[in-house]
């Protein structure tokens, strides 16, 4: 079964076609600068196509000059935003993309985008099944007591302010592989996730279900990325209102210019470690600062799922840099927790045990594949939806 995975963004469009049964990738590919024009003053000429609908044209284009006339049995988007109605992936239709469409205002940057990607195949490809994967879903079964902020009741009633987390679809994902990587069924993994990418967040999982994650309303709370702050205390919000920053100001440091970008003046953690090697202090303060935070997140999860049975690391740094996990582990010394530097600088493309045998808890490299668990999911909701 071939399937088409679509990630739209606001002015871009990521494609991959798998073969699901293969788990492989046929072909893919990034479609940038979506409505972008060259003028600024609103009828300047466009420099990439000029909406979604055209972007398709040029994925359909690049489809065919790959792999001919590929049979294309479904697509399957991945939707930043569930809200609190969707718990795992569905088949489209027009009820659920205005669903996913009333959704907006609580991920304005990403839900019209994906609404616009599943309104430009429905239109050129009218008969091809689609499947929303819900970045937000595999959190739905955090308990109350986790996802309340102690705010006024009214916030969460009228405006839906809550903790929804995100990056479900990787912690899924990774939780499946490292219960297969420790022989264990995946109802009985208790650990902890540490998916540390750009953007990072870490989530408790208890039975194979998330029970915390360190996202919440938005994808700002929790952890220190690479340039988003993660948390702070709000007032200092206020303060900045009242000396007279504006509400998108706030939103660009705290989103845009902050993380290892505000702390080190660089947001790849590549060149964080290098730098903080080669002697410089507010690199290796950056470093500090984030593995501090997220050795404490880890903690306070060990003790949510009533002892991990595992740490597992995955994304761009969780799985590439041995220098960031030992900064992480060498804080967790009070676990039991014990890294093998050999294996923890092996370099491997598969799921691997990091920590030596006297470990008290196993640490995991795991690699996520967020486009594969769509196609996967994208297939099984195709089928459940065809079978008699
Ligand atoms: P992602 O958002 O999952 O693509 O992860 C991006 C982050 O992974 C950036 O901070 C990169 O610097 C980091 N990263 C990617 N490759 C490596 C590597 N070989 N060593 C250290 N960090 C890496």
């Amino acid at each position: 079964m071939l399937v088409l995975v679509i990630n739209s963004g606001s002015s871009s469009l990521k494609y991959q076609v798998r073969d699901v049964a293969a788990g492989i990738v046929l072909t893919e590919g990034l479609i940038e600068k979506i409505g972008v024009g060259n003028g600024g003053d609103g009828d300047g000429e466009i420099e990439g196509p000029r909406d979604h609908a055209e972007a398709l044209e040029q994925v359909d284009a690049a489809i065919h000059a790959e792999l001919g006339d590929p049979e294309l049995a479904a697509v399957g988007h991945r939707v930043v935003h569930g809200g609190e109605r969707f718990a795992k992936p569905v088949l489209i239709d027009n009820e659920i993309t205005r669903a996913i469409e009333r959704l907006n205002p609580l991920a304005p940057l990403h839900n019209p985008a994906n609404v616009l990607g599943i309104r430009a195949i429905s239109k050129k490809w009218p008969d091809l099944p689609q499947v929303a994967v819900f970045d937000t879903a595999f959190h739905r079964t955090l308990p109350e007591y986790a996802w309340r902020y102690a705010v006024p009741d009214e916030l969460y009633t009228n405006h839906g302010i809550r903790r929804y987390g995100f990056h479900g679809t990787s912690h899924e994902y990774v939780t499946h592989r490292a219960a297969a990587l420790l022989d264990l069924p995946v109802d009985e993994f208790d650990g902890v996730i540490a998916h540390l990418g750009n953007g990072a967040s870490v989530t408790a999982i208890l039975g194979g279900h998330s029970v915390d994650t360190s996202m919440g309303f938005t994808p700002l709370e929790g952890l220190v990325m690479g340039t988003r702050s993660g948390d702070l205390d709000p007032s200092i919000l206020v303060f900045l209102g009242r000396n007279g920053w504006t509400p998108e100001d706030i939103d660009t440091m705290l989103n845009r210019e902050s993380g290892l970008m505000g702390l080190a003046g660089n947001n790849d953690m590549r060149s964080v470690v290098e730098a903080s090697e080669g002697g410089d202090a507010k690199a290796a303060m950056a470093l500090a600062v984030t593995s501090y935070r997220l050795a404490k997140y880890i903690g306070s999860y060990h003790v949510a799922v009533g002892g991990a049975k595992a740490l597992v690391f995955t994304a761009g740094i969780g799985e590439n840099s041995h220098q960031f996990r030992a900064l992480v582990t060498d804080r967790l010394r009070a676990l039991g927790i014990e890294l093998d530097a050999g294996l923890n600088r092996q370099r491997s493309r598969e799921p691997r045990v990091i920590s030596t045998a006297a470990s008290v808890i196993p640490v995991l490299v795991v690699p996520t594949d967020e486009e594969r668990a769509i196609a996967e999911a994208t297939s099984a909701v195709v089928h459940s939806s065809i079978a008699p």
